[in-house]
């Protein structure tokens, strides 16, 4: 079973707790967002009614200790929440969980003054946070930033454009990263700091919104910072080493887009499957043909392959198993490509129904794809999962 142990490495586990908040969620996104999936859709804006539902629910809490605010929460808790609230409308399911990357590196790397300061506001839904990585030119390349944070007294200058921010322009607190040295040979991650930032700090602005193909309602931002003061107290883990913080936090963000990615593909193999009982072609329903059933068949095998992938890393990542990392790395990659797949074929089960925008059908396409890309495009998981294996037999090999 190499790269695995024991089959005690396959297992899962799930609590009736874990039941009764997906129960939860599954009627607060069927009777308190379902009826605004469309307006959303044609507004790119979600109805400040949803975000008190969920802050009512206390979703904007789940995943964080109670110490800290929140709920508390494992990484499955996370999940479900993520796969519940994207099978009905994944920018909603966005919205909620990217706070948590920037909760889960102050978590993980800041200061118990940074944790009580910021993190108990975001467990209330009082304020949102936002995660500023991405630019122009580095996006799987986090080494690769320009950003650059100069030495001032008592803390630092910060110069430099971030792209694709979600939730930047709702956000109150923002991590950032930023070079605070040039790369050292043969370790292009050294130098990189990680900084909180407030808004209305004087010299961070939000600039553009891009319109992305999908995830309507949670559109990203541009992020500016023009001779931007972060004081000392602000950094994030240590100096120069905020690849690692950025990295980490991806080790398990990724988890999220892949249960985000399984509520997709749930909700086009519904509406697949369904639509094929209902609709009569040549006198009969159209799954009575076999080219049909197949589908739905398959559709049904890789949707359930995928969850087992989600939840069986999520379980890892609860038991703190380090082959975890590789795991979510696989759930990523094989839930949005399954995500993307379903949501394809769904399309073509519903023939011309399925690209007319009233439909809600060729939506899930426009948001899987994107599922694809963000938090890790799927090739850079696949360098993970290779350069891990490497690691596992001691072999160092050039990869990527
Ligand atoms: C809707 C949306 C929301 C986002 N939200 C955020 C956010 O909140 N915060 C944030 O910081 N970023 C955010 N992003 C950015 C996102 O994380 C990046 O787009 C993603 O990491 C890919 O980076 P890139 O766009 O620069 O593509 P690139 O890194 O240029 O990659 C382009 C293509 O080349 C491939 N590629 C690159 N390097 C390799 C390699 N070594 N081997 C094989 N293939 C390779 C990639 O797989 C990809 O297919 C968001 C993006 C989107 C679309």
């Amino acid at each position: 079973m190499f790269p695995f142990n024991e089959l005690m490495d396959f297992k899962i586990e799930m609590t009736d707790e874990h039941e009764l908040f997906r129960k939860s969620l599954r009627e607060f996104a069927e009777n308190r967002v379902r009826p605004y999936v469309q307006k959303v859709e044609e507004t790119n804006e979600i109805p400040q009614t949803i975000i008190d539902g969920a802050r009512e629910l206390g979703l904007f809490g789940v995943g964080i200790p109670q110490e800290y605010g929140g709920q508390g929460g494992d990484m499955r808790t996370m999940a479900i929440m993520a796969e519940e609230l994207s099978r009905v409308m994944p920018s909603l399911g966005t919205m909620v969980f990217v706070n948590h990357l920037f909760i889960d590196p102050v978590l993980m790397f800041g200061t118990e003054e940074q944790k009580r300061k910021y993190i108990p506001r975001i467990a209330k839904g009082e304020i949102f946070a936002a995660h500023a990585n991405t630019e122009a030119a580095a996006g799987s390349d986090v080494a690769g930033i320009k950003t650059k944070a100069e030495r001032t007294e008592g803390g630092y200058i910060i110069n430099g454009r971030k792209i694709f921010i979600t939730n930047s322009d709702r956000a109150s607190v923002f991590i950032l990263s930023a070079r605070t040295n040039p790369p050292e040979p043969g370790k292009r991650w050294k130098g990189i700091t990680t900084f909180i930032a407030e808004k209305g700090m004087k010299g961070l602005e939000i600039g553009q919104k891009f319109k992305v193909i999908g995830l309507r309602g949670e559109q990203p931002n541009e992020v500016i910072f023009d001779n931007l003061f972060v004081p000392d107290s602000n950094i994030v883990g240590k100096p120069d080493e905020g690849f690692k913080v950025i990295v980490t936090t991806y080790d398990y963000s990724r988890i999220l887009i892949a249960a985000q990615a399984v509520g997709i593909a749930q909700a086009a193999f519904e509406l697949a499957f369904n639509y094929s009982t209902e609709r009569i072609a040549f006198e009969k329903p159209l799954i009575s043909f076999e080219g049909v059933a197949f589908k739905i068949s398959d559709m049904l095998t890789k949707l359930e392959t995928a969850r087992l992938l989600v939840y069986w890393a999520a379980y890892m990542a609860d038991q703190k198993k380090p082959l975890f990392l590789m795991a979510s790395s696989m759930a990523k990659a094989y839930a949005t490509e399954t995500a993307e797949e379903l949501a394809n074929l769904a399309i073509k089960i519903h023939g011309g129904a399925g690209v007319d925008q009233g439909t809600g059908v060729e939506r899930y396409l426009r948001d899987s794809i994107i599922t694809t890309i963000y938090e890790g495009a799927n090739d850079i998981q696949r360098l993970t999962i290779a350069k891990t294996l490497l690691k596992l037999v001691s072999k160092s090999a050039e990869i990527g």
